[in-house]
């Protein structure tokens, strides 16, 4: 309480000895903290990413000064009491129980609410939910401001667009009856929708003419897509059909422009939000409805604190706003499926493309090609098909997961492996700039060493196949043939991917070699051939759900193909043709395949039967790192023993990369069939280890259910 305010106290009730209490402040006569001042307090969430200060503190809201929940304000905080930036989450007339330290807020940065109602319960929801500091809930949710808390501004552009235009199409049948059931859900509001759809089906049509209904009705809609610079003909269809009413926003955007949408949303100026995972966040008013695109999609996850998932947040808000969510695939991630199968989701379907054939899948079986002497990266029946493709003037899309040369390079001598100095990974060989080696963690490169650096012999040899190497072999085999090729390397720059899909689109080249970037949502007409030069490559990561991801990336890259009027034909290029996530991408069964990988997460107690922890310790002394991991796990095991539910332990192992940037990672994983029981004893476990400074210096990391063995 300032000195000043306790002076003013025309009572004087408050200034006898200076130290007000609770029952004081209310009772004060004067009414100095009284009606026509309410409300009095803020509560803050101070903008520091500590745990330590991770709650809400209540500050005096001066007279004369405009505080409602959801602006930021500056309010002296600490020790030295320096200026900081907080969140008002709240304001209240009931003051805390300790009111001797009550200082006032120092000045309000916004003069509208970057919060809203509905966005400050999603943040205290999601500080629960993913173990993060509130502050930086909060920040995930508002755009990013100027270390004076300025928001960034933009030239106002004109928005390009080409008038709405209302392209007659007829429906199919599918399509008639999944948009009548979504249009049941937004009137009675209720349960996320999962449209499952095979690859070609329309689902976008369905997106399109439920938003008209959302739009029409006077409320809001969100867009999800997996990443926009893949999508260029979703947000072109989006666009052409509600023109203004639209807006896109991108990682590829300056600061600046995506403030200024965020802010449109806000006021709904515009109507219709497109984006990657942050657009979860548009602060429309109205919300009716969110369309997560490909929901199976890992790009859903945050990789960041928090660390959340898309699916989730947007279930959240929907529950929060009243709105409706649609998660739209042909390969749904298993959880949901099995959501929508136990009826926690409703299931909509489109069983047919809608030109009425999926594409031809053909298995190549690597060894037989091997052991007829075919040593070459491509098969014969995979050559041929090329050939006869560009023959009949069609186009080609061929996949590589992987970029640069040659993906590692030894000493032939010694067998030497070429690794980064930062990171405990292989070095790629990349043939741009007269060659060098390339760290795909840090970025760093270094040339490529003529001399063995552990033995000095002048053997070095490159293996192993990236995209440039393919692009380089087919130039050999088909010269005359133009050739694109989109991987990180050559998409940077803000259009850089959408000049490569607009050149392949104008058959300004008849084949695209890429990374998973042309694995998804591609819908060109001309592309009659798929070919995936090396299947194998996803399916032993050591991530249990490496059958899972094969088979959706599997499914998802030959969906590219034969999507217009001519067949298509896919060849999946493999050492293991009887592995079941590529014997079931054969058939394109999702159904089949949903089954199996169910029985295999059943039988070894994994998601989503079982749920699965994961904690990481990173730092920059390894020694400490594992030290400090070794107690948590000792401490887990014993704590473990006394519990009533079943916790299994396993770990302590390196994470999946043990340095990056010189910085160490161990992990340990929990295993628990309950989801509240596993949290609860994690959490406990690592508060226990907080308090005698175990964990002190080095960053914890919680997963719950990763989507990704980090
Ligand atoms: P998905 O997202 O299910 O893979 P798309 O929404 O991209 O499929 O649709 C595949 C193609 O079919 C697109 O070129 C689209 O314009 C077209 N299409 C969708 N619905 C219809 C329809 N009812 N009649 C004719 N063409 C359609
Ligand atoms: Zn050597
Ligand atoms: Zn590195």
């Amino acid at each position: 309480m300032s000195e000043q305010a306790v002076r003013a106290c025309p009572s004087g009730f408050l200034g006898q000895d200076r130290t007000p209490t609770k029952q004081a402040v209310r009772a004060c006569p004067s009414g100095f903290l009284g009606q026509d001042r309410t409300p009095t307090f803020a509560l803050v969430c101070v903008d520091i990413l500590h745990g330590d200060v991770d709650k809400l503190f209540h500050y005096i809201i001066p007279s004369g000064l405009a505080v409602s929940a959801g602006v930021r304000v500056r309010v002296p905080f600490g020790k030295g009491s320096g200026i900081k930036l907080g969140y008002v989450m709240a304001v209240s007339d009931e003051p805390p129980d300790d009111v001797t330290k009550l200082k006032e807020v120092h000045s309000v940065c916004d003069d509208f609410p970057v919060l809203t109602e509905e966005t400050i319960r999603l943040a205290h929801w999601m500080h629960k939910k993913y173990y993060t500091i509130l502050a930086a809930c909060v920040r995930s949710i508002i755009p990013t401001f100027k270390a004076d808390g300025s928001f960034p501004s933009t030239r106002a552009k004109k928005a390009k667009t080409p008038a709405p235009s209302n392209t007659e199409i007829t429906l199919t049948n599918e399509q008639q009856a999944a948009i009548s059931q979504i249009e049941n859900l937004l009137r009675d509001g209720a349960n996320p929708l999962l449209l499952h759809g095979v690859t070609g089906s329309g689902k976008t049509e369905v997106y399109l003419h439920t938003i008209e209904k959302v739009l029409a009705s006077g409320k809001q809609a969100i867009v999800l897509v997996p990443e926009i610079a893949l999508t260029p003909q979703i947000v072109g269809l989006f666009s052409e059909r509600f023109g203004e009413a639209v807006a896109v926003t991108h990682s590829r955007l300056t600061p600046g422009e995506r403030f200024r949408i965020w802010k449109m949303a806000l006021n709904s100026e515009v109507k219709l939000v497109i984006g990657p995972r942050s657009a979860v966040f548009a602060p429309f008013p109205q919300l009716g409805l969110i369309v997560i695109d490909e929901e199976h999609e890992n790009t859903y996850h945050s990789e960041t604190a928090p660390k959340y998932d898309t699916r989730e947040v947007a279930i959240k808000r929907a529950e929060l706003s009243g709105a409706v969510v649609i998660l739209g695939s042909a390969t749904p991630a298993l959880d949901s499926y099995l959501k929508a199968k136990d009826g926690r989701y409703a299931l909509a379907r489109l069983t047919e493309r809608i030109n009425k054939t999926l594409p031809e899948i053909h298995i190549i079986d690597m060894r037989r090609e091997m052991a007829r002497g075919n040593t070459s990266v491509f098969s014969a029946p995979f050559q041929e098909a090329l050939s006869e493709t560009l023959t009949a003037g069609k186009q080609a899309i061929l996949f590589l997961n992987r970029r640069g040369y040659s993906s590692f390079v030894s000493c032939r001598w010694c067998g030497h492996v070429m690794t980064c100095e930062n990171c405990r990974v292989n070095h790629t060989y990349h043939n741009t700039a007269g060659g060098k080696l390339l760290c795909h963690y840090c970025g760093k490169g270094v040339p490529l060493p003529t001399k063995c650096p552990a033995c000095s012999s002048e053997h070095i040899r490159r293996s192993g196949t990236g995209t440039q190497k393919i692009e380089d072999e087919i130039a050999q085999l088909f010269p005359d043939t133009k050739i694109l090729r989109m991987d990180m390397d050559t998409t940077r720059g803000k259009h850089g991917h959408a000049k490569i899909l607009g050149a392949f689109r104008n058959e300004e080249a008849q084949i695209l070699i890429g990374t998973q970037m042309v694995a998804k949502g591609l819908d060109f007409p001309k592309v009659t051939m798929v070919g995936v030069v090396a299947a194998d490559m996803s399916l032993y990561t050591g991530d249990f759900r490496a059958g899972e991801y094969s088979f959706q990336l599997l499914t998802q890259v030959a969906g590219r193909a034969g999507r217009a009027g001519d067949a298509g034909r896919v060849f999946i290029q493999t050492y293991n043709p009887d592995h079941y996530a590529i014997a079931l991408a054969e058939s394109g069964d999702y159904e089949k395949f949903y089954e199996y990988e169910m029985s295999l997460r059943r039988a070894m107690n994994y998601p989503p039967y079982e749920h699965v922890f994961s904690v990481m310790l990173t730092g920059p002394d390894e020694r400490a790192v594992i030290n400090a991991l070794q107690k948590l796990s000792a401490t887990m095991v014993y704590c473990a023993r006394l519990a009533k539910n079943s916790f299994e332990i396993i770990g302590l192992s390196p994470a999946f990369v043990s340095m990056i940037r010189r910085v160490y990672r161990w992990k340990l994983l929990v295993k628990c069939k309950e989801e509240a029981p596993l949290v609860a004893f994690v959490l406990y476990c690592i508060k226990k280890l907080k308090e005698n400074d175990t964990l002190k210096d080095l960053t914890i990391h919680l997963t719950l259910n990763p989507r990704i063995m980090e």
